[in-house]
């Protein structure tokens, strides 16, 4: 089939993607080009603590941005190593409860340059299901034997483990907050069974950093576990509200990665600007806990709403999937709420299961309570109608 047959055929099956341009209006609102309205609600941003606008961002932005340049200029590994990197890396290691971190130009290059890093051809990668694209890229790009669990899933993991372990390395890969589902992974099961049946542990906190645990630190911190876990991995492109992505474990892991991991060595350092976001995101988030009570509260306030209209399993997160069934649906009630003020996606194969396409609403502090029990409401009339 041709390219624009192909096109035509997404489009049929409403499941063609396009890109929309915005800008944004004032805090937590979006103006999208073309269209004639008012600002839209944005609840369809990862920026689930405001950081992205927030003063000591911007300012220590500015600052490094003025003491270095706009870019890296090379490579770490050639004479890109800013000295700036190794504070970052400082202060992520002690967020994360690891000896050390490494950062990386962003999450999706993290997955793709450790997973590969650590398996080869005569090993084998225990993936949940619904593990991020960048995890599944990394694992393509490793030539291990990939084996995929059921969602959550601990019975079958174990099952699995005991059948397919096998002689060489075995790597559990798991999310700590699932970004489609919104629910958690049951991490403290993870651990005991990857010392159980001896195998490395790597855990995507993108959506969970900055949100989880008393520090910030994500699910591994608030479940206790985080010293257990061999590549505690994560973005600032989300609740920290800037760019780029670490990973964190040993001193020794770092090393071996610093040799191993191509989309860290073949690729030049973070911009000095967004290392100074990322280093003042950090610090907010250990030192203000407020913010993630604020965040909450909201996040309260939208499930009330929804479940005073009869909607169930909506999860334990910043992160509220409303599942509706056919793409069209969902293209529907997405564009109907939409026209009354309020920016949601609709969220279709193959990023989720065929007949779970779903709004995902995500909660974040640029709203106010008011805005997410109104959108709430508009949400449970949107459902009756479509
Ligand atoms: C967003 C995301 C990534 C990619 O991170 P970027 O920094 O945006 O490239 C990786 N893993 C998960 C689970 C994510 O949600």
């Amino acid at each position: 089939m041709d390219r624009q047959n192909w096109l035509i055929g997404q489009k049929k099956k409403d499941l063609l993607r396009q890109l929309t341009p915005i800008t944004r209006s004032a805090r937590g609102r979006l103006l999208l080009q073309g269209h004639d309205h008012s600002p839209l609600h944005d609840f369809s941003s990862n920026d689930y603590l405001g950081l992205s606008l927030h003063p000591d961002l911007i300012a220590q932005s500015h600052a490094f941005l003025d003491l270095a340049g706009c870019g890296a200029g090379a490579a770490r590994l050639m004479s890109g190593d800013l000295a700036m990197y190794h504070l970052l890396e400082k202060e992520v290691a002690e967020l994360k409860g690891q000896e050390a971190a490494l950062l990386f130009g962003s999450g999706y290059m993290a997955n793709c340059g450790v997973i590969p890093a650590l398996t080869g051809r005569n090993d084998v990668i225990f993936c949940d299901r619904l593990n991020h694209a960048s995890i599944y890229d990394g694992c393509t790009l490793s030539r291990a034997k990939l084996v995929r669990f059921r969602h959550n899933d601990m019975d079958h993991l174990e099952k699995l483990l005991r059948t397919q372990r096998g002689r060489g390395e075995a790597l559990i890969v798991v999310e700590s907050l699932y970004s489609m589902d919104g629910d958690r992974c049951p991490l403290r099961e993870v651990v005991r069974l990857k010392e159980k049946f001896n195998c490395l542990l790597m855990v995507d906190e993108a959506h969970a950093t900055g949100v989880f645990g008393d520090n910030g630190g994500g699910v591994s911190e608030e479940d206790g576990v985080a010293s257990r876990i061999d590549i505690a991995m994560g973005t600032f492109g989300k609740a920290l509200g800037s760019y780029g992505a670490y990973v964190a474990g040993s001193q020794s892991m770092m090393d071996y990665l610093v040799n191993r991991a191509r989309t860290f060595i073949y690729s030049t350092g973070l911009p000095p600007a967004v290392i100074g976001a990322s280093l003042a995101a950090i610090r907010i988030v250990r030192r203000q806990p407020e913010l993630r009570l604020d965040l909450f509260e909201k996040v309260a306030v939208f499930k009330s709403a929804l479940r005073a209209g009869g909607l169930t399993g909506l999860g334990p997160s910043q992160i509220v999937p409303v599942v509706a069934g056919e793409s069209g649906r969902a293209v529907k009630i997405a564009r109907a709420l939409r026209d009354q003020g309020v920016f949601v996606t609709a969220v279709r194969p193959p990023t989720v299961p065929q007949g779970t396409a779903r709004l995902r609403f995500s909660v974040t502090r640029h709203l106010s309570k008011e805005t997410v029990a109104q959108a709430a409401a508009l949400l449970i009339s949107a459902l009756r109608l479509h």
